[in-house]
This record gives C-alpha cells, sequence and structure tokens, in this order.
C-alpha cells in the first residue's frame, strides 16, 4: 500500500459510538478527506459523532465554526501544552502572549457545543525543562476553566504521569476528567479509577506491543472506559503508519471489548452512554 493511502473500512459496529478524541484540522493521507467525507465515512460503520478537539488559536476558534456546521460534532479547544510554553516565552508564530492567547480560548469554551477544554496537561518528551512552568501554568488555568464552566477536562499526559495526577490532586480536578489517549500502567489506571477518572484508550492498545496498556485496560471499569482515534495520528493495527481517521475506531474498540471480556455491542453501548453522560446530549 503507498504510505500516504487510506486504509480499507473496518466492519461496521451494530451499536453506535463516539470518537472520544480526533483532530480533524490536520491534513492527513493522500487527497486529504473534508469534513464531511471523515463524518460520512465514521458514520458507515457506526462513528456516529465525535469530539474536535482544537488545541491552538487557529484550531480552537475553527473547532467552534465546525460545531454550528455539523450536528455530529461537538468540540473541545485548548491551549496544548507544547503550545502553552511558546506563548508564554514570547516566541510563539502568532506574535500572541500567554494572557490573551488564553483568554481567547477561555472566550471560545463559552459556545454551547463546545463542551470540553482539553487537551491540557503536561508534556515532558516535546517541551524541556525550560517550558515546565509554563506548563504547569497552563494546565492549572485549564482546570480552573473547566471547573467554571462546568466542562469536561481532556488531560494530555506524555512522560508526566506523577505530576499529572499531582496537579489534579492539589487543584481539585473537574467533576468529569479524562485522560486523552491514557498511557499509564495499570497502577495508574486503578488509581484513576480510585478518583473517578475517565480514562480514553486509542491505537497504541491495539498495537502488539500493547501489553501494559491492555494491563491496564483490564483493571478499568467498563463505564469508565471511552475510545478515541486522536486521528491522524496513532493509526491502529493493523494499519500503523497510514493516516488515521474516525472510520478506524471499530479496530480499537474491537479490541477494548476483547481485553474486557464483553460482547463489541456491550462494549458500544457502555461508550455511547458514558459518551453521554459526560458530553450531554448531542
Ligand atoms: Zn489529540
Amino acid at each position: 500500500m503507498r504510505p500516504g493511502a487510506w486504509p480499507a473500512a473496518p466492519e461496521a459496529l451494530a451499536v453506535p459510538v463516539v470518537d472520544n478524541h480526533t483532530h480533524l484540522d490536520f491534513p492527513a493521507g493522500d487527497g486529504p478527506l473534508d469534513v464531511a467525507a471523515h463524518l460520512a465515512a465514521a458514520a458507515a460503520v457506526g462513528v456516529d459523532r465525535l469530539v474536535q478537539i482544537g488545541c491552538e488559536l487557529d484550531s480552537a476558534a475553527w473547532t467552534a465554526e465546525q460545531v454550528d456546521l455539523h450536528p455530529q460534532l461537538l468540540g473541545g479547544v485548548a491551549l496544548h501544552p507544547n503550545e502553552a510554553p511558546l506563548h508564554a516565552a514570547g516566541t510563539h508564530e502568532s506574535g500572541v502572549g500567554y494572557d490573551e492567547a488564553f483568554s481567547r480560548i477561555a472566550e471560545l469554551a463559552r459556545h454551547p457545543r463546545i463542551r470540553v477544554v482539553g487537551e491540557t496537561g503536561l508534556d515532558y518528551f516535546r517541551t524541556g525543562d525550560e517550558g515546565r512552568e509554563a506548563q504547569v501554568r497552563s494546565f492549572r488555568d485549564h482546570i480552573a476553566l473547566a471547573k467554571e464552566l462546568d466542562l469536561v477536562l481532556q488531560i494530555h499526559d506524555r512522560d508526566a504521569h506523577a505530576d499529572v495526577l499531582d496537579v489534579l490532586e492539589r487543584d481539585g480536578a473537574p467533576a468529569r476528567t479524562v485522560f486523552h489517549c491514557f498511557s499509564g500502567d495499570a497502577g495508574m489506571a486503578r488509581l484513576c479509577g480510585e478518583r473517578g477518572y475517565y480514562l480514553s484508550f486509542a491505537g497504541p492498545v491495539t498495537f502488539k506491543n500493547g501489553h501494559a496498556l491492555r494491563a491496564a485496560l483490564a483493571v478499568t471499569d467498563l463505564d469508565r472506559v471511552l475510545v478515541e482515534t486522536d486521528a491522524p495520528f496513532l493509526t491502529p493495527h493493523p494499519h500503523r503508519g497510514a493516516p488515521n481517521a474516525p472510520y478506524l475506531i471499530p479496530l480499537t474498540l474491537r479490541v477494548i471489548a476483547d481485553v474486557l471480556g464483553v460482547s463489541e455491542e456491550r462494549a458500544c453501548e457502555a461508550v455511547s452512554e458514558t459518551s453521554n453522560d459526560l458530553y450531554g446530549p448531542w
């Protein structure tokens, strides 16, 4: 297959589910799909609704427009943990400083179809020590915003498990807190369960070397589990290396059902119900 070619569509799910986290604005694949094409391809396999995440200024503004155009979409907005330090240091290509950038996000978050503050959190993989203080400050600002507006918090945690958990504990997590693309082990999954957090699993749970993630999933209650693509990244097995899109959710959902020892239908129903509980109807 050509490197940018879109994988074949998997068999449709019997019960519809929500893609809990996707980026439809990132160009991907040969002949990038427009939003309507993404939504149609997703609906054809039973992915009837999506949460579109815009985590830098342009993308957040775009997200707030798209949720008005497409009833299948809800949105999330934030300054990504790798963006916030650039705004804070005055080195962001937009020339916008941190305070102004955050206040634009806070404004967009008031849109009735923006139901998520995220993705926000800590990323020690792509941002070095010099950006930590700005990341923590931005994370805390986003936590406060989610609580103020009673929105769901979606967390990005890359190589920063202990500090993310610590900030949440110290500031008090919003009532509905989701770890997007959960990447912790079984011990962390148990701790998240005790604290009432939700875990959203993406393509890596399907990877051949994803044993630790499957072990984490195995100790998580079904009603705390969500599924996402994080498209166009993290394409599930057996299509690693190809571009990712919401229509590939069934591949990840089936692995989740398998690991939890429930039927595909039961897993889909639970994910849909949890999505409705978290985000409200749309
Ligand atoms: Zn993402």
